[in-house]
């Protein structure tokens, strides 16, 4: 009797699927898992700060879920509903999106389009 001893490979596609982030296998990857933002509510914080010497105001939108796409989308509106620039973080506790200028009204009327509770 021969033992089969080949090594079997899985063929999951699920299993050998790469992460977008570090393009490992997702049985190999590390990355923080990202969030779903529809799986949980949140409330996400409006606040104006003064950013670098020259104090330029940027609109920040606070606690927002740690999710890559739905942070690119939601700053794509922004930035076109509010005609400013903008950029998204994850690289704190939560995602952040931060809008040149401060427009707190437009922000807030956006994230309620979008079905996201905001407060600040
Ligand atoms: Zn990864």
């Amino acid at each position: 009797m021969t033992k089969d001893t080949r090594l079997v490979y899985s063929t999951d596609p699920a299993l050998n699927r790469k992460c977008e982030k570090c393009k490992e296998l997702v049985s190999e990857c590390t990355c923080e898992p990202e969030v779903d933002p529809k799986s949980y509510r949140f409330v996400a914080v409006l606040r104006i700060e003064k950013q670098g010497r020259g104090g330029k105001t940027v609109t920040v939108v606070d606690r927002l879920p740690k999710n890559e796409l739905f942070l690119k989308n939601l700053c794509t509106t922004l930035k076109k509903k509010c005609g400013a620039g903008g950029t998204y973080s994850t690289a704190g506790k939560d995602g952040v999106i931060e809008i040149q200028g401060d427009k707190r009204e437009t922000v807030r009327a956006v994230l309620e389009k979008e079905g996201i509770s905001s407060k600040g």
